[in-house]
């Protein structure tokens, strides 16, 4: 069996189009585009170029885009105001913090000082509350991109099995309550877990989000399933620098029924999802 590709950037490319008719169609309606605010501390090379393709993608869709650049030294303090300010500004409706934050920085109290409703990335105690309780709120963009990369597989997920490896709030926990929420049989699997393989191989639905290059092995995936992988990893090999996942993709795309690839896969729905939660931040405070 060779697997079906999920081309992750097809799917946010037309997920983006949507979003920038939408945009368009609220910007002529109140007179303003929707806006997200992106606050940047410091000089992490690997944030600045997030901050600079966020804020591209943001302008490309046709929506306000601001950015704070703030020096590494910037204080608790002067950080909170911003973020208060921001809360306070009508013409922003998404505010999104790059973390990591410089180690001074107490990053939960900065998150949770965030309005929950300009919350976009989802990542704020209220959010991750409303999304166990099943009330709307915003849910984090890799787990939205994930779920959407699973529909666009066409696997039914209502009664399938399926199993998480990593258990983070930022995507396994929040994607394992999508899953619940559709009405999957949800397995969170993590560090601690004994035989992850034989746990990994009921799964109808393996989503894995470690940070292990290609600890998911060929033998641990049920023919057919769908393997959604949200990992990220640099590794050396054969003196190049190389951007593989956390499954070893040659061999799980000979037994899965359906994959992404890294990069190409969840990567790109990221920051199309981080739109889609913009707008929906503007149409909803538009209705209050
Ligand atoms: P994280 O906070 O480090 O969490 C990793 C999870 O994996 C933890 O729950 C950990 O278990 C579990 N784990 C670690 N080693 C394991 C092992 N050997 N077997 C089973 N479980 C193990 O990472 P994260 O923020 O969720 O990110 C996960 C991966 O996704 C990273 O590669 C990251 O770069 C990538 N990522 C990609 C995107 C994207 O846009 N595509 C966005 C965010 C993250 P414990 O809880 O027991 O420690």
């Amino acid at each position: 069996m060779t697997a079906r590709i999920i081309d992750g950037k097809a799917v946010a490319d037309r997920l983006n189009a949507d979003t920038a008719a939408k945009a368009a169609v609220y910007a002529k309606a109140h007179g303003r585009p929707p806006g997200l605010a992106v606050v940047l501390v410091g000089e992490d090379p690997a944030s600045q170029v997030y901050v600079r393709n966020k804020g591209k993608s943001t302008i490309a869709a046709g929506m306000l885009s601001i950015e704070h650049k703030l020096p590494a030294d910037t204080s608790q303090d002067e950080l909170l105001r911003l973020v208060r300010a921001l809360n306070e500004d009508a013409r922003i409706d998404g505010i999104l913090v790059q973390l990591p934050l410089p180690k001074h920085l107490d990053a939960d109290l900065i998150i949770d000082t965030i309005d929950p409703d300009k919350d976009v990335d989802g990542f704020h105690v209220v959010n991750a509350g409303r999304l166990v309780v099943g009330f709307d709120g915003f849910v984090p963009c890799t787990a939205l991109g994930s779920m959407m990369l699973i529909d666009e597989a066409g696997v039914k997920v209502e009664g399938a099995e399926a199993v998480v490896i990593g258990r983070s709030n930022l995507v396994g926990k929040p994607v394992s309550q999508l899953l619940l929420r559709r009405n999957a049989t949800v397995t969170m699997a993590h560090s601690r877990t004994k035989d992850l393989a034989a746990v990994c191989r009921r799964a109808d639905i393996l989503i894995a989000a470690v940070g292990r290059p290609r600890l998911v092995q060929p033998d641990w995936i049920k023919p057919g399933a769908v393997v959604i992988d949200v990992g990220i990893n640099r590794i050396e090999e054969g003196g190049r620098n190389r951007l593989v996942g956390d499954v070893a993709y040659d061999g799980a795309a000979q037994v899965a029924g359906a994959i992404t690839p890294v990069p190409g896969g969840v990567g790109p729905m990221t920051i199309a999802c981080l739109l889609k939660n913009t707008l929906t931040s503007a149409e909803r405070r538009a209705k209050r």
